[in-house]
């Protein structure tokens, strides 16, 4: 009988200090007793920041093949120490660099994807009796060049080492318990999810709630990886990310999430003629500024209003893009006004459950919330508000869907 193979991911706080990964080491041991073990750690907390900065100081805009390298330094450097503390403790441990191990990218610096993984050395350690700690967040490209996999990378590691050796489970060690149904800080009765599907999960994760590397959870969608995500604090089952089982709709709602990371640009007078979208679009996707949400009105007297959200830190640089085009197809002004947030109520029950959107805006009118804006999806309905309704709209949609005080929804 081969013991069961298990990936654990440890990120940056649980190994932030000597202390901490003294403390993973001894977790690691105890796991190892009873399965074969593949551990992704992540660079300790703040490092990788440390180590942009430092890059930043020398360039504004450091050359990606470069910065790279900088960056991934800071994940080896906690794949040998964990592998020393282990040691330490009597329990063999090699660590492996990206390359090492063969996880193969693409050449798109400082944002990889994985295109494949050799598992032979790993198997190879493994069958040696060694514990296999593994430097997240880094790959090689086909010129053997060094990538990473863009911030929070090394959760895509861990699912993707768990894809690709067929690991038993995968699990993610991180500062929080698990998935909660909205931020615990606004909803002190928010609970914790035991299990979420990986389409409630991606739109959550799209939405704010950072737990999780969304390319892991498509990662992890795609290859039918179950994910644990779970404390490294505590012994406490945490979450499951798994795929969508036949009961999960009777459960109308899974969490309701917001981003204070967006603003809105409103673009009035388009002339309303075809071709104008991809006009005023097209350039600032060229300049890789993902819009979110859109809305365009009936035109009236051949115009129309065109109102869109990006990442707020992006705000100036679209801005002026949509200037530059306002002045070239004749459209009038492009203003942003106001801080706004994006607050989403998602759920695989929405399929079947009809009105779901009706009691959203029956819920936020209640409390006097004006909507600025409206999309919604097969398990999402997300609504733009002004920030600073923010904390009580999250109360009252949480309270409205997922029970207000009573837990275990
Ligand atoms: N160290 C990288 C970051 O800070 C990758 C990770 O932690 O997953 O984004
Ligand atoms: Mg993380």
């Amino acid at each position: 009988m081969t013991r069961p193979l298990v990936v654990q991911k440890f990120g940056g706080t649980s190994v932030g200090t000597v202390e901490r990964i003294q403390e993973v080491a001894r977790r690691v041991a105890e796991g190892a007793q009873a399965s074969r073990l593949i551990v992704v750690v992540s660079a300790m907390s703040g490092e990788t920041d440390r180590l942009l900065k430092l890059a930043r100081a020398l360039s504004p805009d450091p050359l990606p093949r470069e910065s790279d390298v900088v960056v991934a330094s800071g994940e080896q450097v906690t794949s040998a120490l964990l592998s020393i503390a282990l040691d330490a403790r009597g329990v063999p441990a090699q660590s492996f660099l990206g390359h090492q191990i063969c996880i193969h990218t693409d050449d798109a610096h400082t944002k990889a994807r994985i295109r494949s993984i050799d598992s032979a050395r790993m198997f190879a350690a493994l069958d040696a009796g060694k514990v296999v700690v593994v430097a997240g967040f880094q790959g090689v490209d086909g010129n053997g060049n060094i990538t990473t996999l863009g911030r929070g990378g090394s959760d895509t590691t861990a699912v993707a080492l768990a894809a690709a050796t067929g690991a038993d489970a995968c699990e993610i060690y991180t500062d929080v318990d698990g998935v909660y149904t909205t931020d615990p800080r606004i909803v002190s009765h928010a609970h914790k999810l035991e299990r979420i599907s990986y389409d409630e999960m991606l739109e959550l994760a799209s939405l704010g709630a950072k737990v999780l590397q969304i390319r892991s959870v498509e990662f992890a969608k795609r290859y039918n990886v179950r994910v644990h995500v779970r404390s490294s604090f505590n012994d406490e089952p945490g979450t499951w990310v798994v795929p969508e089982e036949s009961n999960m709709e009777e459960v109308t709602v899974a969490g309701v999430a917001f981003d204070r990371d967006q603003s809105k640009i409103t673009l009035t007078d388009v002339p309303d003629r075809p071709g104008l979208a991809a006009r005023i679009f097209s350039p600032i996707a060229a300049k890789g500024i993902v819009v979110d949400m859109i809305i365009q009105n009936t035109g009236a007297a051949g115009k129309t209003d065109m109102t869109f959200t990006v990442p707020r830190v992006e705000l100036d640089a679209a801005l002026r893009i949509v200037r530059d085009v306002a002045r070239e197809i004749g459209a009038g002004d492009a203003r942003s006004e106001g801080d706004i947030t994006k607050v989403s109520v998602v759920g695989l029950g929405m399929r079947s459950h009809a009105g779901v959107a009706a009691q959203i805006f029956e819920t936020l009118a209640r409390e006097g919330i004006n909507i600025q804006m409206i999309s919604t999806s097969e398990i999402k309905v997300s609504v733009v508000i002004d920030a600073k309704y923010t904390e009580l709209a999250v109360r009252v949609l949480h309270d409205a869907f997922l029970g207000a005080k009573e837990t275990n929804g």
